[in-house]
């Protein structure tokens, strides 16, 4: 029978990091993979360039049922250490928005980055490649991997979430978390566009393609970012940002000029401009079709600003500063970046990430119960728990 030191379930950001780092600490390390390519999500990932972290990551910006599990492995292993690690291997880099580092050329060489350093560490990595039954074996566990018994003193399940099954994405880690005795959160598609009624539809399609930005609220989250009309609904980092927050029948709030004071702005132009129209001056805030839509939607007439009372600025103001729709639901697994939920952390080490009741098995990266924000928080989240286990085992 093979032995390892360690087996990693999952060749992807975490699972990578993870065994790179325990390579170099002269453990024999072997990395398996459903997938045909390591880290294809990677590969897909900030359209092609990769947002691979964002300098400003703290705790505050991932969601858990335990918002202190992030903590240590974050600050153990910071973005400024991947980027020293980017910057070793002449990976060039772009800061698209602040804090937000993304390749200047393409996310490919974030992989080969990975699977250079999992060479020079010694690590076999095993793509295309089964993994049947995961068990104890005293102090260590066993493995079935396509159809052989494996041995090895550890597991590391870096399998992470649901999101996009065309690039891999499978529930066996969460399977492999409750056949251990471990809770599952309930899982959810995050970061991920918002799909509209039928009826709704219809009005959209002829804005489909325009962006602009504006402060998105749900529940207890509320973004500055761009919104992106779609053929099929609301996308664009407001409206991924805000799914995160989004169960359904609850309702998104938009403020469309989130820089503009309207009530005191239209109550001073009606005195100095009266001529004015409404939909002249919403024209040259917002683009042309979209201030159109809006004043349609709302049933305002395009009047001259001198016909407004006072209690119609009110009302423009309050349809141009939250806005509400109902989305009909999310576009789902197949184009959500994320998963919200997945397995419990109350029973896994937030220093090891070794299961409490179990040492000889980790969980890392997404299939955990930590989901970041919109902007290099994941792969940043992938990292620092694929360092922190990788010293850990
Ligand atoms: C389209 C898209 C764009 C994204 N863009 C960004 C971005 O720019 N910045 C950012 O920070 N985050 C981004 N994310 C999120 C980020 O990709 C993930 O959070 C991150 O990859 C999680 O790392 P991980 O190693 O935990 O899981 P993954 O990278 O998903 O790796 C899991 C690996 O496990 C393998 N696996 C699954 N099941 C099995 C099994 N049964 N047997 C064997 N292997 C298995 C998979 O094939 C995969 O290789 C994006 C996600 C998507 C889908």
């Amino acid at each position: 029978m093979k032995t390892y030191d360690v087996v990693i379930i999952g060749a992807g950001a975490a699972g990578l990091m993870c065994a790179l780092t325990a390579g170099y600490r002269g453990l024999r390390v072997r990395v398996v993979d459903h997938a045909s390519k390591a880290g294809k999500k990677i590969l897909m990932s900030g359209g092609g360039r990769c947002n691979f972290t964002n300098l400003a990551t703290t705790p505050a910006h991932f969601f858990s049922r335990n918002p202190h599990f992030s903590i240590s492995a974050l600050k153990r292993y910071t973005p400024h250490h991947f980027v020293e690690l980017v910057e070793r291997h002449g990976v060039e880099y772009v800061e698209k928005a602040p804090g937000q580092l993304f390749c200047a050329q393409s996310a490919k060489e974030i992989v080969s980055l990975l699977l250079t350093e999992c060479e020079w560490a010694g690590v076999e990595v095993s793509l295309s490649t089964t993994v049947g039954r995961v068990e104890r074996l005293g102090e260590g566990m066993q493995l079935e991997i396509d159809g052989r018994t494996v041995a090895a003193g550890a597991v590391v399940v870096a399998t992470g979430g649901l999101s996009v099954p065309t690039l891999g994405a499978s529930g066996f880690g969460y399977d492999l978390a409750r056949q251990f005795g471990l809770a599952v959160t309930e899982t959810r598609a995050a970061l991920v566009p918002f799909t509209v009624t039928s009826q709704w539809k219809a009005s959209l399609a002829s804005l489909s393609g325009l962006s602009c930005p504006v402060v998105a609220s749900c529940g207890d989250g509320a973004y500055r970012e761009p919104l992106l009309f779609t053929h099929r609904g609301l996308s664009g980092p407001a409206m991924l940002q805000a799914s995160s927050h989004w169960l359904p029948g609850m309702p998104v709030a938009i403020d469309w000029l989130p820089s503009t004071p309207v009530a005191e702005t239209l109550a001073d132009l009606r005195r100095r401009v009266p001529r004015r129209r409404l939909g002249s001056w919403l024209g040259e805030l917002l683009p042309k079709r979209l201030s159109q839509a809006l004043i349609e939607w709302q049933g305002w007439q395009d009047r001259p600003l001198a016909e407004l009372s006072n209690a119609d600025i009110d009302a423009v103001a309050s349809g141009l500063g939250a806005w509400q729709f109902k989305p009909a639901g999310t576009e789902g697994w197949r184009t959500a970046e994320v998963t919200m939920g997945g397995v419990d952390t109350a029973a896994v080490s937030s220093k090891t990430f070794a299961v409490d009741a179990l040492p000889q098995l980790y969980f890392i990266g997404e299939v955990l119960d930590v989901t970041g924000q919109l902007g290099g928080f994941n792969f940043q989240w992938a990292w620092s728990s694929g360092v922190a286990c990788g010293q850990a085992i």
